[in-house]
């Protein structure tokens, strides 16, 4: 964990580094900082779950904060950059909330529901996918993105791992609450699950030895491997279908509806795909066509 940790922070402060080096030089700095357009004249119906934000002047956004591409928090900032940060901030924008104003908070897989039952934040994007069980307690706008289940491998697969079932008899790290850790369990039943509370600790688990795979999303295994190429290889196979969804709360379907609106407004305008180009498309390729919201 200590060993990735310092990686995620090395390469968020080279990120950082080179930011500032191609801002001298003229050069744009990563769009991933761009502000997102803040509708300042947004209006509500008065007794509206947005109209209630926009009074509040703030928003508060569950993601996660070790997961490169999609949320990984800046030391120096202290925000989460990524993916699923970025669409926090267009629908935020829409709301009339600039980015300066979103609250960030940390979610594990394993609380995003109960963060939204509580009321400790109003969205969570945090790679989360959509599903019928978890729809049954919180609201669903999206999909912005539809993933895909995979396998990480140590560096060379000396286990030649190329499906799910090659790790019958084995170790996988998945993590609790997810829907990774889940689908592993029920496609290949003799596989051994260890769990922890997030991914970057299943790659220092693999790294040392512990397990043999990490298994979860395509795209959150591209981004740990991306830190640390020398150690890791991905598997080339997605064995499931993961639609990425912003949650809220079940007695609030107001802000999903608004939340679907903007994401809509985003797939038009543009802005979903320079919010994925300037994160996770600069090491998954160009921004595919956007997901058929409602579809999951
Ligand atoms: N997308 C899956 C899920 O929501 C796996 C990734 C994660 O745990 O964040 O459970």
């Amino acid at each position: 964990m200590k060993a990735l940790r310092r990686t995620l922070i090395a390469t968020t402060v080279l990120a950082a580094a080179a930011a500032l080096t191609s801002c001298s030089s003229g050069v744009a700095g990563p769009a991933a900082s761009a502000q997102p357009t803040v509708n300042s004249q947004a209006t509500f119906a008065a007794d509206s779950t947005m109209q209630k934000i926009h009074d509040a002047g703030k928003i508060t956004i569950g993601t996660k904060f070790d997961q490169p591409l999609f949320g990984l928090k800046n030391p120096t900032t202290n925000q989460p950059q990524g993916f699923d940060a970025e669409i926090g901030k267009i629908v935020a924008g829409k709301m009339g909330i600039p980015a300066d104003k979103i609250e960030w908070v940390e979610t594990v897989s394993a609380n995003r529901e109960p963060f939204i039952q509580q009321g400790r934040v109003d969205m969570v994007l945090a790679t989360y996918t959509m599903n019928a069980k978890r729809a049954e307690i919180v609201n669903f706008a999206g999909p912005y993105y539809v993933a895909g289940q995979s396998l990480m491998v140590r560096k060379g697969n000396p286990l030649g791992i190329k499906a799910p079932q090659d790790l019958a008899g084995h170790t996988a790290c998945s993590v609790e609450g997810s829907a990774s850790s889940t689908n592993i369990r029920t496609l290949v039943p003799t596989v051994h699950v260890t769990t922890f509370d997030s991914y970057s600790k299943c790659a220092d688990a693999l790294k040392n030895g512990q397990v043999d795979a990490v298994t979860t999303d395509n795209t959150i295994l591209a981004g740990l491997r991306s830190l640390d190429p020398d150690s890791f290889d991905l598997v080339d196979v997605t064995f499931t279908k993961e639609p990425y969804g912003i949650g809220v709360a079940k007695d609030r379907k107001d802000l999903a509806d608004f939340a679907n609106e903007a994401l809509k407004e985003s797939f038009s305008d543009g802005s979903w795909a320079k919010a994925w180009d300037s994160t996770a498309g600069k090491i998954l390729g160009p921004a595919p066509q956007p997901p058929v919201l409602g579809k999951y």
